[in-house]
């Protein structure tokens, strides 16, 4: 699905990935671990178009994508949910939505389904989005996000802020996309708890290098001072 080689890319001087390289395949969800300031938020934009690579290249399904602009790269399928979620808080969840499907031209029977996914949405669509809890509005982000119809989401630290009851319901709702949509999703976070629990695979970045590359269960069950090298915990 999607083909990272010999990625670099930084702001100015500062060079926040270095030759990054990874695949994932498709209908899996991949995880992008690392501590504060590794490079996970720069490889998401990287790879969304929102930052100019210096060098490498990216492949989506065969097809080069490395210097489309970002408006291009989403009508290929690909959803970026930054950190946060950038929902518009000032319009109402049914709004936020209905923007979410413009590109793809998605109408109610797309925002069923999205709603059918998130249920509490559904009892607050006349809402403003600035009046939902921070687990509702992470939904509303990734429902916003389901709307285009992509084949690749990047999440980008969905669980931040979140109480941990509410981070496995956003876990659960991936898992079924994977399962049920055959949704790929590369997921960054910082937490690795999470969402090892339910990544296929893991790569570890460290001051913007791979440092690992494994399949999910590999870390999960790795000694702990691995772990603490890798994660930070
Ligand atoms: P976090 O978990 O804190 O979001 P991260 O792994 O996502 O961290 P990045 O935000 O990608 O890390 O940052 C990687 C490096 O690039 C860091 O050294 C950071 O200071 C730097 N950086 C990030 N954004 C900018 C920017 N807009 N201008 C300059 N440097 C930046």
């Amino acid at each position: 699905m999607l083909e990272v080689t010999g990625l670099s890319a930084g702001y100015g001087p500062v060079r926040a990935l270095r030759d990054v390289s990874f695949s994932v395949e498709p209908q899996t969800i991949t995880a992008v671990l690392g501590a504060n300031g590794a490079g996970k938020t720069t490889l998401l934009r990287a790879l969304s178009g929102l930052i100019g690579v210096s060098s490498g290249s990216v492949a989506l399904r065969g097809d080069d994508i490395t210097s489309l602009a970002t408006e291009d790269i989403a009508r290929l399928g690909v959803a970026h949910v930054p950190e946060g979620g950038g929902v518009i808080r000032e319009l109402t969840v049914d709004e936020n939505l209905r923007l979410g499907g413009l590109i793809a031209g998605a109408g109610e029977s797309e925002r069923d389904v999205v709603l059918a996914l998130f249920r509490p949405l559904q009892e607050r669509l006349g809402l403003p989005a600035s009046t939902l809890s921070g687990g509702e509005r992470q939904m509303l982000a990734l429902g916003r996000a389901l709307m285009a119809r992509p084949t690749l989401l990047l999440l980008d630290e969905p669980s931040l802020g979140l109480a941990p009851r509410v981070v496995v319901q956003m876990m659960a709702v991936l898992r079924r996309l994977r399962d049920e949509r055959g949704m790929t999703v590369l997921l960054v976070e910082q937490k690795a708890e999470g969402a090892l629990a339910v990544a296929d695979r893991a790569v570890v970045l460290r001051v913007g290098e791979v440092m690992a590359d494994e399949p999910a269960e590999a870390l999960q069950g790795a000694d702990p001072k691995l772990r603490h090298a890798y994660l930070g915990y």
